[in-house]
């Protein structure tokens, strides 16, 4: 068969679980990824791209597993010496970690543009799949909460999520230019997959680019998301919660409503299996499996499983 032409849109932790699952299927060589840049923050005069950088490690298997994020075999050294130096050291910025931080920062400071410093940064670590940018500009997700007006890293690495989100903002995301290759990797591909992401401030934040939902509403592609939710709960992160603070359902329809202007077909697992028929009522297509992925083996499985059925619910059309 012809190379299937694969879209993910990817978060982080989520989304590098799905994007590694695709790397490790038969569809690896015809997959491009779009990940997510409005959670990247300046620490200590450095620009960082948490979700990217989760993605690149994780698809060069050069992250640390237990936590998800980060280098394996790190050490923090700089950033003990930045706390004596009296300066704030909640974000985990390990050392080689670090070296990711003032590569990108330089040649941001010499004008190159952020997707092809992603480019060199995925060339370099030997990342398995190619990384696509929503925008070359700054949007940065930005939290009403009962706690404030939070960055995204304040509310989730330095407030643990403990805050109540009254309302999301995609700062920047009005006057954001979408990156024409990305555009036209979602108009001229034969499937977009949504990994099972945070739909509001990871997949959503991808969205608030202008054209990028447009081109998903225009695309022939079949559009497939993968629900985070497994038994209505996230597996990790703040996703239910903010789904109950946009006023939608913590739950499958939840997710769907984040897609509905542009999907056909929504993943769920088998523990929500009884949303299924509520779905299914709604015109959407439902796969009903289960969805937690644990090692690569899971992830291909989950991945190649999403991908086929795709391919029986329409005939895609390979190039
Ligand atoms: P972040 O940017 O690092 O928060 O990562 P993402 O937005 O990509 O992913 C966060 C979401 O991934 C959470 O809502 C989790 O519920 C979901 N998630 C993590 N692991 C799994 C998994 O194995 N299966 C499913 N279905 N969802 C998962």
């Amino acid at each position: 068969m012809a190379e299937l032409n694969i879209t993910l849109l990817a978060g982080g932790v989520g989304g590098a679980k799905a994007a590694e699952g695709l790397a490790a299927s038969q569809y690896a060589s015809g997959t491009r990824v779009v990940g997510n840049i409005a959670d990247d923050e300046e620490f200590h005069g450095l620009w960082v791209s948490p979700d990217i950088d989760t993605l690149i490690y994780s698809l060069a298997d050069k992250i640390d597993r237990q936590q998800g994020w980060g280098r394996k075999g790190e050490t923090h050294q700089v950033l003990q010496e930045l706390a004596l130096l009296g300066q704030e050291t909640w974000m985990t910025l390990g050392d080689l970690d670090l070296a990711t931080h003032i590569y990108r920062t330089a040649l941001k400071k010499q004008g190159m543009s952020a997707s092809e410093i992603t480019r060199r940064l995925a060339q370099y670590h030997g990342a398995s799949l190619p990384i696509l940018l929503p925008t070359d500009d700054v949007v940065q997700t930005k939290l009403h909460t009962d706690k404030g007006y939070l960055s995204f890293q304040e509310y989730f690495v330095r407030e643990h999520c403990d805050a109540q989100v009254k309302r999301v903002e995609y700062v920047g995301a009005e006057t954001a230019t979408p990156c024409e290759a990305t555009l036209e990797q979602i108009q001229n591909c034969d499937l977009v997959v949504l990994a099972p992401s945070n739909p509001i401030v990871s997949i959503g934040a991808i969205l608030s680019v202008p054209g990028i939902a447009e081109a998903l509403e225009n695309t022939s592609a079949y559009v497939i998301a993968i629900s985070p939710l497994i038994a209505g709960k996230t597996v990790k992160g703040p996703a239910d919660q903010m789904l109950a603070a946009m006023g939608k359902p913590a739950n499958s329809m939840g997710i769907y409503q984040c897609y509905q202007r542009f999907i056909d077909a929504l993943v769920i697992d088998e523990s929500d299996r009884q949303e299924a028929s509520a779905l299914h009522d709604l015109g959407v297509d439902v796969l009903v499996t289960p969805s937690f992925m644990s090692n690569t083996d899971e992830k291909r499985d989950l991945l190649s499983k999403v991908v086929d059925f795709a391919l029986q619910r329409q005939t895609i059309r390979v190039a």
